[in-house]
């Protein structure tokens, strides 16, 4: 059995200590599994599915700051749009735009990250940074009010090799860079979302500034399909 407590408090110290954001990533794991983290301290907290991140907002403290890190439909942001902190997975302009529409209805600024295409799987979502480029320089980016977008998220390549890992973040790494470098006002690109339990200590060391870690906090999770 694993240790909730425990593993919160070690994965929190190691990565505050690089200067990065810890999100746990809590889908499929009961309220108790997320009760025992926020008795721990943590307070961001990562879903994959819009109806259970809606139904633990609901039923868990008030002060937890909610993540969407799974494929989102537009028709599902109105019930995350009153209240999610950040969604980590914008992988459309039509899906960007769906949010900043719920975003005047709610009267609340969105904060999304954009999500790069970056592993060798053709399964992952996401832009790729020549579309991200087009994107940002487009009439559409320029009409957007009620949506920040706050930088990137990838997800690297499932594989043990170090290297194609490495190799992969440096490049979310060197594009958000450039971004950043660019910064307009009304998006300061200052979060870099890459790095889940089995990668993220080679993503803190290429400049994540937030990762995303499930399995390794709150043990293996059991998918029923
Ligand atoms: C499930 C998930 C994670 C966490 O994965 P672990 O390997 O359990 O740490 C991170 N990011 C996204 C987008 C996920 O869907």
């Amino acid at each position: 059995m694993i240790n909730i407590h425990e593993s919160i408090s070690s994965y929190s110290s190691e990565v505050s200590g690089s200067g990065a954001q810890l999100v746990a990533i809590s889908k499929t794991k009961p309220d108790e599994d997320l009760i025992a983290a926020y008795d721990a301290g943590q307070r961001h907290f990562g879903e994959n599915k819009v109806q259970e991140l809606c139904g633990k907002y609901e039923r868990l403290p008030k002060d937890i700051q909610w993540h969407m890190v799974g494929h989102l439909q537009r028709n599902k942001v109105k019930f995350i749009a009153p209240f999610v902190h950040l969604i980590h997975s914008v992988d459309s302009v039509r899906l960007l735009t769906a949010i900043d529409k719920e975003g005047k209805k709610f009267g609340r600024v969105i904060n999304v990250l954009l999500q790069v295409h970056i592993a060798k799987e053709e399964t992952k979502f996401g832009f790729s940074e020549t579309e991200i480029k087009a994107f940002l320089t487009s009439e559409d980016f320029k009409s957007l009010t009620h949506v920040r977008i706050a930088g990137l998220m990838g997800m690297a390549t499932n594989t043990k090799d170090a290297e194609v890992v490495t190799h992969e973040f440096k490049q979310l790494k060197s594009f958000f860079d450039e971004l950043k470098a660019a910064n307009s006002p009304l998006h300061t690109m200052d979060t870099l979302s890459m790095g889940m339990s089995g990668d993220y200590k080679i993503a803190l060391k290429e400049g994540s500034t937030m990762v995303r870690i499930g399995s390794s906090i709150f043990g293996a999770r059991n998918y029923v399909k």
